[in-house]
């Protein structure tokens, strides 16, 4: 690849990479639940990977097995009990404090958050097991990434500080994109400072798809001299050019918020949420080029609290996080559309899932288990069963990790 390069006169950053999901190098927006944006299930090139109690395995989808991502040999990985022999496994991944996995290019990344007793770190796993090493420290005092995702070789991440000033306790905010490869490799670079008149409190839920990077801003707005009023905001980053700028849409107020996106048919897909009609009001769904221009209505929901999610070939909309806010409200249900915005399907799912899972890619949806025994694995829906549903509970199969199984 490199010579090809020299040869047409490129660097790779100035490669034209396309607006479509590029499997293997780009963030999995379908591994990620609407409840945390930490994703704990991963694609690779030859199988999955996964994070679960302080360990990374890898899931081979034919064999349907679930082993510790190390070949260390005489290596007993999560079996080990002594703390210092634990940590030396190449699977190891403190998840004291887990912000998710990632996985790009033929390797596995995992930030390292916890800052008690060293600073937060930024490890990149050999996807074959061979080992993991320390990528980048963040070693500025009191500085934290607290999310994050790689997509196409970059680490986009939030930093977050805590600071008093005049006996009031403030903080610091700043989203930045750290390349993983290339000329600029392991220097941080912020792209984004949140405004002087803005009283910035959350800043992060990065998604990325094609040469976009959203991410999310929330806080107090003010007003005139005293009147302060609150906001959501998403912001889009153009790869290529470096410029950000806001979703808007046609006609949107200061009381319409757009706070997620979703991916679907190389566009987004968000809600515009009317915050004087609340959770329960009426709102509207758009669909819009992935730099936020040309937004058009997709459809109405009855609820603006319902979730939305692309796995690359449907569309899903759930109730399901929120279904037993109300008692007179309707069962928990997901409905499925097609590319032309049919509805082909209904299904609901077992009450253990009181929350969205992950949706996961077009064949199969994967996610993690646990049981009070202290036995878990992966649990998944085959999705072939798509058109056929007609409402009834879809049924997910067991892979025990056979570690996890006490007898
Ligand atoms: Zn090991």
């Amino acid at each position: 690849m490199l010579f090809i390069f020299v040869l047409s006169g490129c660097s790779p950053r100035e490669e034209q990479l396309p607006d479509t999901y590029v499997d293997g190098s780009d963030y999995q927006y379908m591994y990620t639940r609407d409840a945390s944006n930490f994703p704990n299930f991963q694609k690779g090139d030859n199988g999955y990977y996964l994070l679960w109690n302080d360990f990374i395995y890898f899931f081979d989808e034919e064999d349907e097995l679930i082993v510790p991502l190390c070949s260390k040999p005489d290596c007993l990985h999560d079996k080990e009990t002594a703390q210092e022999k634990r940590e030396s496994c190449n699977a190891y991944a403190s998840t004291f404090t887990s912000t998710g996995l990632a996985y790009c290019n033929g390797d596995l990344y995992y930030v390292d958050t916890d800052n008690s007793s060293h600073f937060p770190t930024l490890y990149q796993y050999m996807s074959d097991g061979s080992g993991r090493k320390k990528l980048y420290e963040w070693t500025e005092e009191g500085f934290m990434p607290t999310q994050w995702i790689v997509h196409r070789d970059v680490l986009y991440y939030t930093l977050q500080s805590y600071y008093t000033d005049e006996e009031e306790i403030d903080q610091f905010l700043a989203f930045y994109a750290l390349p993983l490869t290339g000329k600029d490799r392991l220097k941080p670079e912020q792209i984004y400072f949140p405004e002087e008149e803005m009283e910035t409190i959350v800043l992060g839920n990065p998604v990325a798809y094609g040469n976009y990077v959203y991410f999310l801003e929330a806080g107090n707005q003010k007003k005139g001299d005293e009147q302060v009023s609150s906001y959501i905001k998403t912001h889009v980053y153009n790869i290529q050019t470096g410029k950000i700028s806001e979703i808007r849409v046609p006609g949107q107020t200061d009381d319409q918020w757009i706070g997620k996106v979703e991916f679907w048919q190389d566009k987004i897909v968000f809600l515009l949420y009317d915050s004087e009609k609340g959770d329960s009001g009426e709102g509207f769904y758009y669909i819009a080029d992935l730099d936020g221009s040309d937004a058009e209505i997709l459809f109405n929901t009855d609820h603006q609290i319902y979730n939305i999610y692309g796995d690359g070939k449907y569309l899903y909309q759930s109730n399901a996080e929120n279904y037993e806010m109300s008692e007179d409200a309707d069962p928990k249900m997901y409905h499925v559309y097609d590319e032309n915005l049919n509805e082909i399907d209904t299904f609901t799912t077992d009450d253990t899932f009181n929350f969205d899972f992950p949706i996961g890619s077009e064949d199969r949806a994967y996610c993690i288990y646990y049981k009070e025994s202290g036995e878990w694995g992966i649990e998944y829906w085959d999705k072939s069963v798509i058109g056929s549903l007609n409402g009834s509970e879809i049924e997910f199969t067991l892979i025990p990790y056979e570690g996890s199984i006490q007898d």
